[in-house]
């Protein structure tokens, strides 16, 4: 059985980047999500990538929900024009209500934060507390490093050569929705 999407969380930089290839990317996956189907879970805010990927997504017609801790209202500029803005206490309330309301992850080029949120779910994933697929949008080869790393892991004896195979990882937006439509339920 095809898994069942309906909601998306995707991970992505609360800045620009210096390439206008990484908001590029953040639009066309807003779109590409919401021309699938799927509601847009992210953190609510208007700032950077995450503002870009939202307003695509909400300009093709989709449903979004953003979750933001209180305290960073001001600073990521939490976003007033959303499907709906749950407004939580803290990072550990934000990152646990986005993993929850989502079946599958996406992360667009970020920093620290995008990063961090990427491996929690990579690591839940390996420990067995969800099956959801997880995806990195490989834009400019941004995470090339990044995969270079898990495949040393790999090679080190450190991580199963299987946990890196679910990874998926793709370029171009549309050719990641399509990835994720032809996931095998619960893989
Ligand atoms: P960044 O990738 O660093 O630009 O951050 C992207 C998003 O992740 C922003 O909304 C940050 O507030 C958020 N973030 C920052 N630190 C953390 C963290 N420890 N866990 C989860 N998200 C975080």
């Amino acid at each position: 059985m095809l898994s069942a999407i309906e909601s998306i969380c995707v991970y992505c930089g609360s800045r620009h980047g210096d390439s206008p290839a990484y908001a590029d990317a953040a639009r066309a996956l807003g779109k590409a999500v919401a021309e699938s189907g799927w509601r847009l879970v992210y953190g609510g805010a208007r700032i950077g990538l995450m503002g870009e990927l939202a307003d695509a997504a909400l300009a093709a017609g989709g449903e979004v929900l953003g979750v933001i801790p209180r305290s960073l209202i001001g600073s990521e500029v939490g976003h007033g024009g959303l499907t709906e803005l749950q407004v939580v206490d803290d990072m550990h309330a934000r990152k646990l209500a986005m993993s929850d309301a989502a079946d599958a992850f996406v992360a667009l080029p970020g920093g620290l934060g995008t990063l961090e949120e990427l491996f929690e779910m990579m690591t839940w994933q390996q420990i067995g507390w969800h099956a959801k697929p997880i995806a990195i949008l490989d834009v400019e080869e941004y995470y090339a490093p990044l995969v270079g790393l898990l495949r040393q892991a790999v090679a080190a004896g450190f991580l199963g050569d299987h946990q890196l195979q679910r990874l998926i990882v793709e370029s171009q937006a549309d050719a990641l929705a399509t990835r994720l439509k032809a996931m095998p339920d619960g893989f």
